[in-house]
């Protein structure tokens, strides 16, 4: 059995990005409301698990706050500053759509310590593999600004924490349903990162994470888009791993496996438009733990990121908590509701982006 840890702090459940409807602030034509984003959901995700008797095959750790030494490997003096200050004023945005509260400096720390403290312990041999429950997410932050709920870049640390500590090479694979713009824009030159997002096309950041942006410079060919059309399901992504993510990992080879594990490309999200299940990332999880076996000792780091569905998301964190235990697929009471959607299987238009990637891109070309 895998040696397991799971790293959660209460303060990542207090983050909150206040009143608003959908993902915007109360304002004009806008009702207050509780957002989707908040992060109590969280805290029922745990709970799942823990009532699943899953957590029980976890070694379960309550991170550090990440100091300004680790923000630092990614991001800039003015950027960590903006955020302290917004959130030391209790509310307002510490950059584009990236709306805090008293606690959100704090939880942003917190979610950057636990991806890095899990990945030191990895590459120390203290645990096989890892998942880090957190929020804020990360993968929209860039190096000089908070965007989309994101405020640290908490997997592009904790690779950047990962070299620091002696590794070289370390394969980033975003399933988030949106682009990870701020982890692509830290590695674009970076020929030791392989980022690998699977997204759905065109939508957010718009006009980002395109079939045609594959890396510049010395990390030209280190950069894999995958953007899969609205509506893509189970078979989709599972080619996409099959097809592009597994060939393109052995071409590059990897010491240490990072996933930005978002949620939102579950079939109930409200931010996205696809139709993964609970068995989708289980599968998922499963063939990359496969995938690290293979090639990196078995070091595998899971960081959570979106997921806005209150009544899925818990269901969908258990599904990947018991792949990464070697556990079955846990019970998915709401699995009848799209598993029989036609878009579970891999339709044409989805298949010609795989195809035209198989052929076209650097790495597997
Ligand atoms: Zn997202």
């Amino acid at each position: 059995m895998p040696n397991l840890a799971w790293y959660s702090h209460e303060v990542c459940f207090w983050h909150d990005p206040g009143q608003g409807s959908g993902y915007l602030p109360v304002g004009p034509g806008i009702e207050p409301l509780r957002q989707f984003a908040v992060d109590p959901d969280l805290r029922r995700a745990e709970g799942l698990v823990r009532m699943a008797g899953v957590l029980d095959h976890y070694t379960q750790v309550t991170p550090a706050p990440a100091g300004d030494d680790d923000l630092l490997l990614v991001h800039t003096r003015e950027h960590v500053d903006r955020v302290e200050a917004a959130s030391a004023l209790g509310a307002g945005d510490a950059g584009v759509y990236a709306h805090v509260n008293h606690h959100s400096a704090h939880a942003a720390r917190v979610a950057v310590g636990a991806c890095v403290q899990a990945t030191e312990a990895v590459l120390d041999g203290r645990h096989d593999r890892a998942y880090c429950l957190v929020r804020p997410p990360g993968h929209h932050a860039e190096p000089d600004r908070a965007m989309a709920l994101c405020l640290y870049n908490n997997v592009a640390i904790a690779a950047r924490a990962a070299q620091r500590h002696g590794v070289r090479r370390v394969l980033v694979l975003d399933w988030d349903v949106h682009h990870g713009n701020g982890i692509q824009r830290t590695f674009y030159t970076d020929p030791d990162v392989l980022y690998v997002s699977i997204h759905q096309e065109g939508l957010f950041p718009p006009a980002s994470g395109l079939v045609t942006e594959t890396g510049e410079g010395a990390g030209a060919g280190r950069t894999l888009n995958v953007p899969l059309p609205a509506g893509s399901g189970h078979e989709a992504y599972l080619a996409a791993l099959t097809r592009l993510v597994e060939p393109a990992a052995r071409a590059f080879g990897p010491e240490l496996i990072l996933v930005a594990a978002g949620l939102d490309a579950g079939g109930h999200d409200p931010m996205g438009r696809m139709m993964c299940t609970s068995r989708t990332f289980h599968a998922m999880t499963a063939r990359m733990c496969a995938l690290a076996d293979e090639l990196t000792g078995g070091r595998i780091v899971l960081a959570h990121e979106g997921g806005y569905s209150a009544w899925y998301q818990p269901t969908l964190v258990l599904a990947v908590a018991s792949a990464l235990a070697g556990l079955p697929e846990p019970p998915d009471p709401f699995l009848h509701s799209l598993e029989h959607l036609p878009g579970q299987r891999l339709r044409p238009h989805q298949n010609r982006v795989l195809a035209h990637l198989e052929t076209h891109h650097p790495l597997l070309a």
